[in-house]
This record gives structure tokens, C-alpha cells and sequence, in this order.
């Protein structure tokens, strides 16, 4: 069974709610005390330490001034314009109350809406914490995103002011961003917005518009001196909107609250990762994703860490680069993603050995599965545990992972371990709506009441978030991922892919992820995406692509036969002859939204001949093309 002092922690976590949770919020500054630890006489709208007044940019900078006003509270690294800049947590300090005193001076104030589409540059970091400094709320719009995908979130928001850069850069490529806010506010429908531009002297002479565009850097000259006092808000208060990834349709606008996730964020920092306040921290993501908002941004600097803001790739300058920071700023935790060390083992591994990792204790990886060979293949190589951890941008905070700092329990390769603290997890039959047992698959479900620091509502749709994620079935309002799953006999549980995703084959429900983590057993196989395709016998069969690491090796038919015969062994050997590709296809890269993730649903548009659908938040459309190409 699950380690014993985690379980006696989860356990307490959930029975004794009130007093779990008290305990956790001492751990940030309440400028007056809660009344009620958790309201939820309205579900499933859950209001966490209701009547407490705080702050999130408070608990971030301002707490630390007295112990650690002169430690690197962020640390800037970009292999693209090769900038390095740090700020101590008194510097961060000044830059945030001069870009509240930019934002007051344009009319914000308490609950208005500041959109941030800015590249990964400290202002980004500064212009999240100077919004919540001033009880407004803030919508990070990822910097990869396109005019079209921006309009829409501005109609959503309608911001007062929107912070944006004169351009992002990517492996040494110039790329306007100004050009595109110019373009979403034509095609956007909200009230015009003051745009506050960072020239970072990448793309010179772009055209303001005269009393809607501000230069940050001769605004900032006017407020040098700013001190602008921290509006204490309301718990429940809103600290910003996030939209989730897009993987599976509309992206829903995600609103957090403040005083829960302050206080979880705070609580994950030792419990799952460990992190000491003064230690060094380096989350690869991007602030425009969950991961970035709390684990480049809110979690290390409310626990006092130096977080390391790094833009630019993990292959440039070369593959080693990832570690070279760890090494020259003797990082202790790190956290990043299964795609992006899928990018790294597609290099030399010796890259992995060539700098001192001696200060690095855990890797964690979220975002998508975490494959068996992927796994071994970065722990091996960097020497140190490498966690998995579940969770979705509307959590804000992982579900399923193993929690360290509260027992170091032996992790299970393919498992994110067990339901953090605070998650009271079911698994449920998808029709029955039952509570199911060990090693039997279902839906991922959590009992509500949410813990802090989930979202509070769809921002603006209260109504969207309760049809959305709480009536899959009737009369009992569970939240659902959407994720199949099972919990085996010890309590780790296994995700298997999402209930969209899963496929039916004469009677028998397979998760697609069963199927592409024995695919990928096959040694010339990288990274693998299976679908379920109509078909009149057996109702669905699976069909693979598969992005191969040898290209050579299936030059003609002939061998590109011999191949596909062996990976569909490969899965006979792994699940049985149900589960076979009924073709394997072999290409060199697979369809994914810009935060890595797989469009399952639009290749298995092309797979049934349909239209795929929504791309809006596509990474490469040459990858969807290859697929169409590989059907015939
Ligand atoms: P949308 O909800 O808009 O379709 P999305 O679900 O991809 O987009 P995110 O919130 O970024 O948006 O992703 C959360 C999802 O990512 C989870 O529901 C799960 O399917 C997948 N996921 C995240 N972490 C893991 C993990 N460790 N193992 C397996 N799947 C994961
Ligand atoms: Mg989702």
C-alpha cells in the first residue's frame, strides 16, 4: 500500500479538512484572518478561507524584503538575444511598483483586466505581479499565438490595458508580436484598451497609435519612484484567467482565486517538491501556460526560491544548455515536460553527463504521459529521480504525484503516483456513473468540495462550469478530467488517456495510451500517436502513426512492411492482438498544440475522413499534412 505517513497525511488532509488547511495557510501572510477555513454552502463553488484579506504579490516580494531583500528572487537567461539579468528580491520589488504605478497611471484598479501576450522576459513576470499588486486580474495570452487566437481572449477579458513587446525571438528568428496585437484589436470586439509596448530593439520603427500606445520604457521613467501599496483583496477574489491548451475544442478561460492558491502553491513547494526557501528553482515551460504561472512565477518566489526565467530552446546553443544552468546556479529542483525531453533524446546523451548536476535532487514532468522509455532514458542520464506529475491548467496544482517532502515512496514506472493531498479521487464507471475498484478503468473524478487553489468558475460563466465539469452524471455532482484511469491494488494510479480518446474494439474499451506505450517499445519508434477509427465490423480499430528515429530503415515498402509488422507484434507481445494497429504509419513528426500536446482529434478526423476541426492552437500544420499524406 501507499507509504504510510503520506497516507495518514492524505487522509487527514480530506477528514479533517478545516484544521489541514488552517495549518497550510500559516504559511502565507493574512493581512486579516479568514472567518471560515471553507464556504461551501453554494457547490460546487468552493470559496477557500472565506473573510481573509491577502495578497498574492504580497506574499511573493514584499514578505521577503526583511529576510532576503538582497537574494536573487529571478534570474534571467536567453540563449536568443543572449541577455543574462538578475533581480534580488528588493529589485523586483522596485520593478513591480513602477509598473503599478504605469498601470495605475492608465486607470487600473481594483478587478479590472490587464492581458499580458509578451515573449519569456522579466517584464512579462513583472506585469503578472504588478496587476495582482493591484487587486486586478490578470490573462497571460501565450506569445505563440496568433492574432485570431489573441482576439478571441481580449473579447473574453476586455482588458484595460494590454503589455505586449515589440517581438519574441526563436532560434535566432525575429518574430513581431506587436504587428499581431495591432491585428486582434481590429478584429476584436471589446472596448479599446491602452497597450503598454517593451521595445526590446528587435523589430525597429513599428507604427504607434497615438494615445492608445505607451513606450514601457519611457512610462517606467516616469514612475521611478513608485511605491504603490498592495490592495488587500478578498480570498475568493480572482487573480487571474488562464485558457486551457486547447487540446480537445474551445479553450475554457480557467479563473483562480487568491488566497487558495497562494496557500497550495505554498504548501506543494515543500510537500511535493522540496524546495527550501534560498534554493534555486528552473521550470522550463512558458508563462503563458499553468506550469509557468505557478511554477516559474507564483510557487518559488512565495517560497522565497530564486526561480531561473530561461527563453530560448534546449538545443540552443547546444543540447547541454539545460544543464549548464543548473550547474552555474546550483539549481535543486527543476520541473519541465515529457515533449521537451523527448527534444533532448533526439540528441547525444553524453550531453546529459557534461556539467555538475551535484546540486539538482528532483526532475518533475507534467503535461502529458511520461513514457517508460522516456523516463529511464532522463533519469539514467541525469542521475536523479524523475517525477511525474498529473494535473490540468484548471487545478493549477498537481492531482496525482508522489509527494517527497512528505514520504519518499517507491514511484512505479508510467504512474503518477497517488491524489495529492487535499484530492479526494475517485475512478468511475463512464455510464454507471459507480465508484470502481482496483484495476478497473474508468473516468477520473474528483469529490467535491475542490481543494485551494483549483479554479473557482469559468471566467464569466458560472454556468459553463457546472454543465462543463460537474454533470457527466445526473444527480451527483463530481468534477471529471476527462481522463480514463485506473488505481491498482497499492493505490498508484495510471492514466490511460482521455475518455475521448479511448477506443472500443468489438466490446473491448482500450486506452489509446496502452496502445502507443507499447508502439514505443519498438527501438526505431520516437513518439507515437494511436486513434480509434470507425469501422463497420468491430466498431473502432486503432491505428497508429509513428515517428520513426531511423528514416532509413523504411526507405521502400518492402522494409516500411517488414516494420509495421514488427511494431504490430510488439503489440501483441504488450496487450494482446486486441489492441494491434490494424496499420502502423510511419512519419517524422505528429500534430500538437503549442504547449506539446497531441491533436488526437484532428488526426482522428483525417483517419474517419472528416474535417479536423478547430486549429487554432497548432504548432506545425506541415505535421497534419503528413498525416493526411500517409493515409493516401
Ligand atoms: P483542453 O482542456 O482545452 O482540451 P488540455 O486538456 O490539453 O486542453 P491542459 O489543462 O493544459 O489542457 O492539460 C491537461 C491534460 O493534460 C490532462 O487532463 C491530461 O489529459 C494531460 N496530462 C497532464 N499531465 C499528465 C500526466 N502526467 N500524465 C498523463 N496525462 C497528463
Ligand atoms: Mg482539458
Amino acid at each position: 500500500m501507499a507509504g504510510e505517513r503520506y497516507a495518514q497525511v492524505h487522509a487527514q488532509s480530506i477528514e479533517e479538512r478545516s484544521s489541514f488547511w488552517a495549518e497550510q495557510a500559516r504559511r502565507i501572510h493574512w493581512e486579516r484572518p479568514f472567518e471560515q477555513v471553507l464556504d461551501y454552502s453554494r457547490p460546487p463553488f468552493a470559496h477557500w478561507f472565506k473573510g481573509g484579506l491577502t495578497n498574492l504579490a504580497y506574499n511573493a516580494i514584499d514578505r521577503h524584503l526583511a529576510t532576503r531583500a538582497d537574494q536573487d528572487a529571478l534570474v534571467y537567461v536567453s540563449t536568443e538575444t543572449g541577455q543574462t539579468h538578475r533581480y534580488t528580491y528588493a529589485q523586483l520589488y522596485r520593478e513591480v511598483n513602477r509598473l503599478a504605478g504605469m498601470l495605475t497611471g492608465l486607470g487600473v484598479g481594483q478587478g479590472d483586466r490587464v492581458l499580458i501576450y509578451m515573449p519569456m522576459v522579466p517584464e512579462a513576470i513583472f506585469a503578472m505581479l504588478a496587476t495582482v499588486r493591484l487587486g486586478a486580474v490578470h490573462s497571460v495570452v501565450f506569445g505563440g499565438f496568433a492574432a485570431s487566437s489573441l482576439a478571441a481572449r481580449i473579447d473574453d477579458a476586455r482588458p484595460r490595458v494590454i503589455l505586449t513587446a515589440d517581438a519574441g525571438m526563436r532560434m535566432g528568428k525575429v518574430i513581431p508580436l506587436k504587428p499581431l496585437l495591432d491585428e486582434a484589436l481590429t478584429l476584436s470586439d471589446a472596448p479599446e484598451a491602452k497597450v503598454i509596448v517593451l521595445d526590446r530593439g528587435l523589430a525597429p520603427d513599428q507604427p504607434y497609435k497615438p494615445g492608445r500606445d505607451h513606450d514601457y520604457a519611457r512610462l517606467r521613467a516616469e514612475h521611478m519612484n513608485a511605491e504603490v501599496p498592495c490592495t488587500w483583496v478578498e480570498s475568493g477574489h480572482p487573480s487571474y484567467i488562464l485558457y486551457t491548451s486547447g487540446t480537445t475544442g474551445r479553450p475554457k478561460g480557467v479563473q483562480r482565486d487568491t488566497g487558495g492558491y497562494a496557500v497550495a502553491l505554498a504548501s506543494s513547494m515543500e510537500y511535493i517538491y522540496c524546495a527550501r526557501p534560498g534554493d534555486a528553482w528552473f521550470c522550463t515551460s512558458d508563462i503563458g501556460w499553468v506550469v509557468g504561472h505557478s511554477y516559474i512565477v507564483y510557487a518559488p518566489l512565495i517560497n522565497g526560491s530564486t526561480t531561473i526565467l530561461y527563453e530560448g530552446l534546449p538545443t540552443r546553443p547546444d543540447p547541454g544548455i539545460w544543464w549548464k544552468l543548473v550547474q552555474d546556479y546550483r539549481v535543486t529542483g527543476m520541473f519541465s515536460s515529457p515533449t521537451a525531453v523527448r527534444v533532448l533524446k533526439k540528441q547525444d546523451p553524453s550531453w546529459l553527463t557534461r556539467y555538475d548536476l551535484s546540486s539538482l535532487r528532483y526532475l518533475f514532468l507534467a503535461g502529458e504521459p511520461l513514457d517508460q522509455p522516456t523516463s529511464d532514458w532522463i533519469a539514467s542520464g541525469i542521475g536523479v529521480p524523475v517525477i511525474d506529475n498529473y494535473w490540468q491548467t484548471e487545478t493549477g496544482w498537481p492531482i496525482l504525484t508522489a509527494q517527497p517532502g512528505i514520504e519518499d515512496t517507491p514511484r512505479k514506472l508510467g504512474s503518477p503516483s497517488f491524489a495529492t493531498y487535499g484530492y479526494q479521487l475517485e475512478i468511475r464507471d463512464e455510464a454507471s456513473g459507480q465508484a470502481l475498484g482496483a484495476d478497473q478503468k474508468g473516468v477520473l473524478c474528483i469529490v467535491p468540495p475542490m481543494p485551494p487553489g483549483c479554479m473557482s468558475t469559468i471566467w464569466g460563466d458560472d454556468k459553463r462550469f457546472v454543465s462543463t465539469y460537474f454533470s457527466t452524471f445526473e444527480g451527483d455532482p463530481v468534477y471529471t478530467t476527462f481522463d480514463w484511469a485506473t488505481r491498482d491494488e497499492e493505490g498508484y494510479y495510471f492514466i490511460l488517456g482521455r475518455t475521448d480518446d479511448v477506443i472500443n474494439v468489438a466490446g473491448h474499451r482500450l486506452g489509446t495510451r496502452e496502445i502507443e506505450e507499447a508502439v514505443q517499445t519498438h527501438p526505431n519508434i520516437a513518439e507515437c500517436a494511436v486513434v480509434g477509427v470507425a469501422d463497420a465490423l468491430k466498431g473502432q480499430v486503432p491505428v497508429a502513426f509513428a515517428v520513426v528515429k531511423d528514416i532509413e530503415a523504411i526507405a521502400d515498402a518492402a522494409r516500411r512492411g517488414a516494420h509495421e509488422a514488427e511494431v504490430q507484434k510488439a503489440v501483441d507481445r504488450h496487450i494482446g492482438a486486441i489492441g494491434r494497429p490494424a496499420r502502423v504509419h510511419f512519419v517524422t513528426g505528429l500534430p500538437k498544440t503549442r504547449s506539446g500536446k497531441l491533436l488526437r482529434r484532428s488526426i482522428q478526423a483525417l483517419a474517419e475522413g472528416r474535417d479536423p476541426g478547430d486549429l487554432t492552437t497548432i504548432e506545425d500544420p506541415s505535421a497534419l499534412e503528413q498525416i493526411r499524406q500517409a493515409l493516401g
